[in-house]
């Protein structure tokens, strides 16, 4: 009686009325089930894309060589996609070949795991030819067929195997993790972004510790960017999903020092706390980059509560660092916090009377801070005012 789920019964109906077949899909079914939250509903039809179109008013083509249409219905959005199978993937991107069938069950025979090949129809009967229910119950990951030939069909999915180890808490069959053991390498041919969104889901799983383990154990960690090149970071599982996030987001960073780090973050599904203290590691990783050393500034800028992942950061990527170092930076600070100043924004107005309120307070403190933190100026008012006095105009803006 999820309301969701009411609208895409009614959904079906209408794709029933006109002739064809619909199944809810995939996910969906499997997180019903389940009884976890269900997120998007994913449709299988008997329909071609330009059929979907004319039983629904609202039709966006989002993939329609792939068979898939996105349908608004009843303010919903649903993914449709045409009964099919798919042949060769020789670029690991994309099958080579997409065929439409007729019936549910090949479409289901493509699908990676038992518990995803399952579907609905409108009257909540489960197809379930690959013991996905059972599988459910007993809580096993479970290639439909061969598991060796399914990933060397498509290598994703060795991944997409350890990230629903870790959501569910679920057991990696062993066929399943022979041939990931067997076939890890072929995890490089994947585009690294697809591998990073399933390594996200990874460590924001509950069970996300073992997941990392195997990883680890499979050796998986070889063909994973960032991973591969430190080979420290196989080795140690953090001790916090923190670190190996942190050393991705960093990894990105490197590879385009464009990239709006928080929005990236932000698109990662964690909860706020893990967005908000990874994203300290990873600028506190790059300060310490800049010169290889633990600066003032860095550790001011670190929150304290995050100094012990930050050292096991370093360490995990090979840099030979104690604790010590830090609380010892730590501890020689000349100040806590910019309140802490000795001349403030306050003092800063009152120096410069006849320049008018602007960004420039907020810079000028800013660097007045800096300059506090690395020591180059001391914490007494009359130094930095004079500091200041010199300025002259203010700083810019
Ligand atoms: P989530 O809840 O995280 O979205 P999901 O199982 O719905 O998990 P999707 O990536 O949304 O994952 O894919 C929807 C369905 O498509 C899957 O349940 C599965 O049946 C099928 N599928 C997705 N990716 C693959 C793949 N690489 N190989 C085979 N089948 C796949
Ligand atoms: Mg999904």
């Amino acid at each position: 009686n999820d309301p969701l789920f009411q609208t895409s019964f009614s959904l079906l109906t209408q794709l029933h009325r006109k002739g064809f077949e619909g199944h809810i899909v995939g996910g969906a079914v499997r997180d019903l089930v389940l009884g976890r939250p269900v997120g998007d509903i994913d449709i299988a039809t008997s329909a071609t894309p330009d059929q979907v179109n004319q039983v629904f008013d609202q039709v966006i083509p989002i993939g329609v060589e792939h068979g898939t249409v996105l349908v608004r219905y009843q303010s919903q959005s649903f993914e449709v996609t045409t009964y099919r199978t798919e042949q060769g993937y020789t670029d690991f991107r994309h099958p080579d070949q997409v065929s439409f069938v007729q019936s549910i069950q090949d479409d289901l025979s493509r699908r990676d795991f038992t518990i995803n090949a399952m579907a609905m129809d409108a009257n909540e009967k489960i197809i379930d030819p690959y013991g996905g229910k059972d599988d459910l119950a007993n809580g096993r990951i479970r290639a439909v067929g061969d598991a060796q030939t399914r990933f060397s069909e498509d290598p994703l999915r060795m991944m997409r195997a350890l990230r629903f180890a870790s959501q569910l808490q679920f057991e990696v069959e062993s066929e399943v993790r022979t041939a990931i053991e067997d076939q890890a390498a072929k995890l490089g041919h994947i585009a690294t972004e697809r591998v990073a969104i399933e390594f996200a889901k990874l460590t924001a799983g509950v069970n996300y510790k073992e997941g990392l383990q195997l990883c680890s154990q499979l050796g998986v960690f070889s063909h994973l960017p960032i991973f591969s090149k430190y080979h420290h970071l196989q080795k140690v599982v953090p001790a916090d999903r923190l670190e190996g996030f942190a050393v991705l987001i960093t990894y990105y960073y490197e590879q385009d020092n464009n990239i709006d780090i928080l929005q990236w973050v932000k698109s990662w599904k964690q909860s706020n706390k893990v967005k908000r203290d990874s994203f300290s590691l990873a600028q506190a990783l790059r300060e310490f980059r800049k010169k290889d050393e633990v600066t003032h500034w860095l550790v001011y800028q670190l929150p304290e509560h995050l100094l012990i992942s930050f050292v096991q950061l370093l360490r995990a990527l090979g840099y030979r660092i104690e604790e010590q170092c830090l609380t010892n930076v730590a501890a020689k600070l000349p100040i806590q916090s910019r309140n802490d100043l000795a001349f403030g924004a306050k003092d800063l107005i009152q120096l410069f009377p006849q320049k008018p309120k602007g960004p420039w307070i907020k810079s000028g403190v800013e660097k007045i801070e800096y300059a506090v933190v690395n020591k180059q100026l001391p914490n007494k008012y009359e130094q930095i005012k004079e500091w200041v006095d010199q300025w002259n105009p203010p700083v810019n803006n």
